[in-house]
């Protein structure tokens, strides 16, 4: 017999034959993913009331702006996530970012993924007949 096969969560007691209703993994060799979940919930639940501040250089504010923009095509991201992202999260790298027209302008259209550039297809290689006699 395997270790796999006798391993035991130890919070909740699953086993490889018995998971947790809708099914769970290990995150550890005595701990399944539904019990982290769990854990993770109710820690969650400790810092609403927590507060922070970042301190991102223009580049990395860019890079973030960018990447919660790209973020929020995902079909998946909750609405909740979505507004934080939108509604302030957003505004503060947009501003921090828009030092000129053009950064201004960059940053405005990562809002719109219709203002994408359309990714070019690898050009196809140059094909040569060659005609007898050359
Ligand atoms: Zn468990
Ligand atoms: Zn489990």
């Amino acid at each position: 017999m395997s270790t796999q096969t006798k391993a035991k969560c130890r919070v909740c007691g699953c086993t490889e034959d018995h998971a947790c209703p809708g099914g769970c993994s290990w995150v550890e060799p005595d701990l399944c993913s539904r019990c982290l979940i769990n854990q993770a919930e109710k820690e969650i639940m400790l810092i609403g009331s927590r507060r922070m501040s970042l301190s991102f250089s223009g580049v990395q504010a860019f890079q973030t702006l960018s990447a919660l923009q790209l973020a929020l095509r995902h079909p998946g991201m909750p609405v909740n996530i979505q507004k934080l992202i939108v509604e302030q999260i957003g505004p503060i790298l947009q501003q921090f970012v828009s030092v000129g027209p053009a950064t201004a302008k960059l940053a405005r259209l990562g809002w719109h993924p219709e203002a994408d550039e359309p990714v070019e297809a690898e050009p196809e290689p140059e094909r040569r007949i060659i005609l007898p006699g050359e």
